[in-house]
């Protein structure tokens, strides 16, 4: 069962509205939150804003950054936590530590949760290595790996059962757990995040978080999201 999830925790209202009032400060004379019934509507402001600001490569990106989104990333292996924390710039992120968690492992351990819950495995199928070459992940290995997460899951535990800190017990853990975490992005950095990690050389994990953030950002700022859909999705058009 595929587990990775994606929630919506916060948005701001009306982000295209915001943006426009931010770019149309920029060139007004007077005090734009004064004429607020003057505003275009949310998406004739994402229309403007998408002329104005980002169409033919423009990349006055800056009135972007005004508009945050809170969302909660479920399941996904330890490895995708890491790679997205590396985008600094518009993102915070809350990650489960397992300093203060762990008993989900223990639980596993026990058989009283799949282990598939805590640990993540590919599916088994034929993947390519870095060069392209072609390898198969067969259910024989793929049992051997479950395996090994099965005795490390239950050394984790005997591990805590003898007193030991969570911090110190993780540390014999296989690589991909899975971590659930929260993360904000200003509208740029989430189509920053875009750029990089939906572009077909990022790893295909990661790729997937992509694809489930997107419906959150078509159903929020829905004018970007076609622009960007159409111009720069997939592209590795790279920003600076
Ligand atoms: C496919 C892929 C593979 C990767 N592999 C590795 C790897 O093997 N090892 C590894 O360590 N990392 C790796 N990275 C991470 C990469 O090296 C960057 O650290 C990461 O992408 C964050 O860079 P960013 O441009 O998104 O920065 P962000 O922090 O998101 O910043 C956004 C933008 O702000 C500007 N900015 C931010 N900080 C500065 C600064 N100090 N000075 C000037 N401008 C700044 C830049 O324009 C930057 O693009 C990989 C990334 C990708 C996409």
């Amino acid at each position: 069962m595929n587990r990775f999830r994606v929630e919506l925790i916060a948005a701001t209202p009306n982000p295209q509205q915001c943006i426009y009032a931010a770019m149309h400060q920029d060139y007004s004379e007077g005090f734009v939150a004064a004429d607020r019934a003057d505003w275009p509507e949310e998406a004739k402001a994402g229309e403007i804003c998408v002329k104005r600001l980002l169409a033919g490569e423009r990349g006055h990106y800056g009135p972007l950054e005004h508009a945050q989104i809170v969302l909660n990333v479920g399941w996904f292996p330890h490895s995708v936590m890491q790679q997205a924390r590396t985008h600094r710039v518009g993102v915070s992120f809350d990650v489960q530590s397992m300093r203060y968690t762990g008993d989900r492992i223990r639980r596993a351990a026990r058989g009283d949760l799949e282990l598939e819950e805590v640990f993540y495995l590919r599916p088994v199928g034929s993947y390519s290595d870095r060069q392209g070459k072609k390898y198969a992940y067969t259910e024989e290995q793929r049992a051997k790996d479950l395996q090994l997460c099965q005795a490390a899951a239950e050394r984790y535990a005997e591990l805590l059962d003898a007193g030991f800190a969570e911090e110190h017990a993780r540390g014999i853990l296989p690589f991909d757990y899975r971590q659930h975490f929260v993360v904000s992005f200003s509208l740029r950095a989430f189509l920053h995040f875009m750029d990089l990690r939906a572009k077909l050389d990022a790893q295909e994990e990661i790729r997937v978080l992509c694809d489930l953030l997107w419906p959150h950002f078509v159903a929020w700022a829905p004018e970007i999201a076609a622009w960007y859909e159409k111009s720069r999705l997939h592209k590795a058009r790279l920003a600076p």
